[in-house]
C-alpha cells in the first residue's frame, strides 16, 4: 500500500497552468465550510495536502479568495479554476484540488470538516467527520491512518 504511482500530472480546465506532484499527500479532506462552498461554487472543497517541496506549478496564476498569508488561494489567470492553496502550516504544505489531476478517479477524502455547515445533500465518503476542524493533536493519528490506508491510485 505504499505505491502512490508518482509523479502525478495535473492541469486547469484551459491547460495554461500545469502542475506536478512528486511527493505523497499527507491527508485527504473534504471541507463543507461556507467559505469552501463559495470558493468552489459547489457543495464542498476537496483537498490533498501535499508537502510544498513535492508540488510544482507552471503557468500564470492569480491570487483570489481570502487574500491571507496563511491561505493563499491560487486560481488560473485565464479559466479561473481554483487550483491550490499555499501557505498552509507556515508554507510547509499546499492544499491541492484533486479535481485538477489527470486521473482523479481514485480520490476519497479520509476526513471531512465543518459538517456543521454541510448542505443536506452533500455526501463525501469520508471516514471521519468533524463539526469544525480536527484538533491539532488529532492530526498525527489521522495522517498515520492516511499513510497506511488512505485511498491512492489503483
Ligand atoms: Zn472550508
Ligand atoms: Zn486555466
Amino acid at each position: 500500500m505504499s505505491d502512490w504511482k508518482l509523479p502525478w500530472s495535473a492541469a486547469c480546465m484551459c491547460g495554461r497552468v500545469k502542475m506536478r506532484i512528486t511527493a505523497p499527500p499527507v491527508i485527504s479532506m473534504a471541507c463543507h465550510c461556507t467559505g469552501c462552498q463559495k470558493l468552489t461554487s459547489g457543495a464542498y472543497s476537496l483537498s490533498l495536502m501535499i508537502p510544498a517541496s513535492g508540488f510544482e506549478a507552471e503557468g500564470p496564476t492569480e491570487i483570489g479568495g481570502l487574500h491571507r498569508p496563511e491561505s493563499v488561494h491560487h486560481f488560473c489567470a485565464h479559466c479561473k479554476n481554483w487550483l491550490y492553496t499555499a501557505g498552509i502550516a507556515g508554507g510547509q504544505f499546499v492544499n491541492f484540488r484533486p479535481a485538477m489531476l489527470e486521473d482523479s478517479t481514485w480520490v476519497v477524502p479520509l476526513i471531512e470538516s465543518y459538517v456543521s455547515e454541510k448542505l443536506p445533500g452533500a455526501e463525501t465518503g469520508a471516514k471521519h467527520r468533524f463539526a469544525r476542524f480536527p484538533e491539532r493533536e488529532q492530526y498525527p493519528a489521522l495522517m498515520a491512518e492516511f499513510a497506511s490506508q488512505g485511498a491512492r491510485p489503483a
